[in-house]
């Protein structure tokens, strides 16, 4: 008897054949993009990020290279077990996010920026796009991974969002782990936000000549053929009044839906809120019958431009094309697909 999966595997088979036959393939264009359409859909389709900004070759040593290269292979590699397995694809966004969140190599969990007050206030969104069901939370500083918390948001509460205290007493209801805020203390973000009090004592921004996003993500496709996105992040050095960034902004950061394509973003959230980047690309691809690479590039590269965001996304669609689009000098990012080598890029070229 033929198995559920096999039945599935034997139907994602059968949809790429039809795209072939119907001839609707394109030519890629842009560099970071795999463009599928030609040949047979991709069981399961995978793309990450560790945040995009002035991420420069002369400016990176071998060995601060090397630490993030490790980090983001165990991350894809976390992810893709979960996938390989037949897993969900929320459960491989979180694999990877969470993973992301432990390492104080990024601003997201241990690793996150400190606010004015030297505090450490986390935001995070989870997206199914199968449902359109989401989770978000804001402002959170005992949690010690904000993703998971997300999760419990979408899976468990009535609400999308929660934020600062009472997301933290959700937290505990739901017997999520509960750190001490000392976790999240890093010398090195410590001392950006002494840096940058010492200096014009702004927000810090794209203007920034040493500047990086250093927000996480994840997109995934698995092989039921369900997208999710999900995003984590500490947010930009010395925010204060409460500031919240797009991460944790259903349609701004974070957005998925199986009509179209999965999404997560990094970079300066003012703009990238304004511009509702992570839905509107996907809505390009559902009203405007573009592809994901056209809409990514449409927003990345010409609107959120104009506007003087900067920043990048990394995003999946639901035939397994994958677009990781950024208009800063690099973005920490990583790419697989069933059946090919995992792709860990850091640069523009
Ligand atoms: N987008 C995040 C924010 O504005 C920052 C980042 O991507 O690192 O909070």
């Amino acid at each position: 008897m033929t198995s559920t999966i096999e039945k599935r595997r034997l139907r994602s088979l059968l949809m790429g054949l039809a795209l072939i036959m119907a001839g609707c393939g394109q030519s890629p264009e842009g560099s970071d993009t795999v463009n599928r359409e030609e040949s047979v859909m991709p069981r399961y389709a995978l793309a990450i990020h560790g945040g995009a900004g002035t991420i420069l070759r002369e400016n990176m040593s071998a060995e601060r290279e090397a630490a993030y290269t490790k980090i983001l292979l165990e991350a894809l590699e976390a992810g893709e077990d979960v996938l390989a397995a037949d897993g969900t694809s929320i459960d491989a966004v979180i694999a990877v996010i969470t993973l992301m969140e432990d390492s104080p190599l990024f601003n997201a969990g241990k690793g996150a920026v400190f606010t004015n007050e030297g505090t450490n206030e986390m935001d995070a969104s989870i997206m199914d796009g199968a449902d359109l069901n989401a989770g978000a939370v804001a402002g959170v500083t005992t949690v010690k991974s904000p993703i998971a918390l997300a999760r419990a948001v979408m899976d468990i509460s009535p609400h999308v969002m929660l934020q600062g205290r009472g997301a933290e007493v959700f937290a505990e209801e739901q017997g999520l782990e509960i750190v001490d805020p000392s976790y999240f203390y890093t010398e090195h973000r410590f001392q950006q936000l002494q840096k940058i009090q010492a200096d014009d004592n702004a927000i810090m921004s794209e203007h920034d000549a040493d500047h990086k996003y250093g927000t996480v993500g994840a997109v995934a496709l698995d092989s039921h053929g369900n997208l999710a996105a999900g995003t984590s992040t500490g947010g930009m050095t010395n925010k204060r009044w409460g500031r919240v960034g797009d991460s944790p902004i259903i349609g701004a950061g974070t957005y998925a839906s199986n009509s179209s394509c999965a999404v997560s973003a990094t970079g300066s959230g003012e703009y990238f809120i304004r511009a509702t980047v992570a839905r509107s690309i996907c809505a390009l691809m559902e009203y405007g019958d573009m592809s994901l690479e056209e809409a990514a590039n449409k927003i990345i590269m010409e609107q959120l431009v104009e506007m003087g965001g900067s920043g990048g996304i990394i995003s999946v669609d639901n035939r397994g094309n994958i677009a990781l689009v950024f208009n800063s000098d690099g973005m920490y990012r990583g790419r697989v697909t069933a059946g090919s080598e995992p792709v860990i890029e850091i640069y523009r070229d």
